[in-house]
C-alpha cells in the first residue's frame, strides 16, 4: 500500500498513514472551530475513512460528541486534535492538517464562516515576521 502521507499527535501515541490524496481542503473560521483546536480556525483536509490507517495508538485516541452531527476524536494523553467525523460527510474523515507531519502536502482552497472570520486573519502575512522564533 501507498503511503501519502503520515501523522501523529504531540506525543507519539496516536500515527497514522493515509493511502490516498486529500480530496479537498479547506479553512474553517466558524466559532466551535475555534473551541475545538484551540486556534483561529480550523484548518481540515477530507479523506475517505478507508484511506486513513490508524498504524499505533487506536486505544489512545477519545471521542467527543461536538454536536448530535459531529464527533471530534483526539488523543486522550496530549489533546492533539486528529479528525472529525460528521454526519454530512458520511464515510469521511475531516482530518485536522495539523495533526500532519507534513501539513505542506495540502493547501487549503477555500475560507468558510468567514462572517466569524477574526479581523486580523486576512493580514498576517504582512505583519513583522521571523523565519524562527521571536528575537529581539
Ligand atoms: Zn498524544
Ligand atoms: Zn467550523
Amino acid at each position: 500500500m501507498t503511503i501519502k502521507a503520515t501523522g501523529s499527535c504531540l506525543c507519539g501515541a496516536v500515527k497514522y498513514t493515509t493511502s490516498t490524496d486529500f480530496e479537498f481542503s479547506g479553512n474553517c473560521h466558524c466559532n466551535t472551530c475555534k473551541k475545538a483546536t484551540g486556534g483561529p480556525f480550523e484548518v481540515f483536509a477530507i479523506i475517505d475513512e478507508k484511506s486513513l490507517h490508524l498504524t499505533q495508538g487506536k486505544g489512545a485516541l477519545v471521542g467527543y460528541l461536538i454536536s448530535q452531527k459531529a464527533k471530534k476524536h483526539f488523543c486522550g494523553t496530549c489533546g492533539t486534535p486528529i479528525f472529525n467525523q460528521h454526519k454530512r460527510a458520511p464515510g469521511k474523515l475531516i482530518v485536522y492538517v495539523g495533526s500532519l507531519d507534513d501539513p505542506q502536502c495540502v493547501t487549503p482552497a477555500v475560507n468558510l464562516h468567514c462572517e466569524n472570520m477574526l479581523p486580523w486573519v486576512a493580514d498576517i502575512a504582512s505583519i513583522k515576521s521571523f523565519d524562527k522564533g521571536f528575537t529581539k
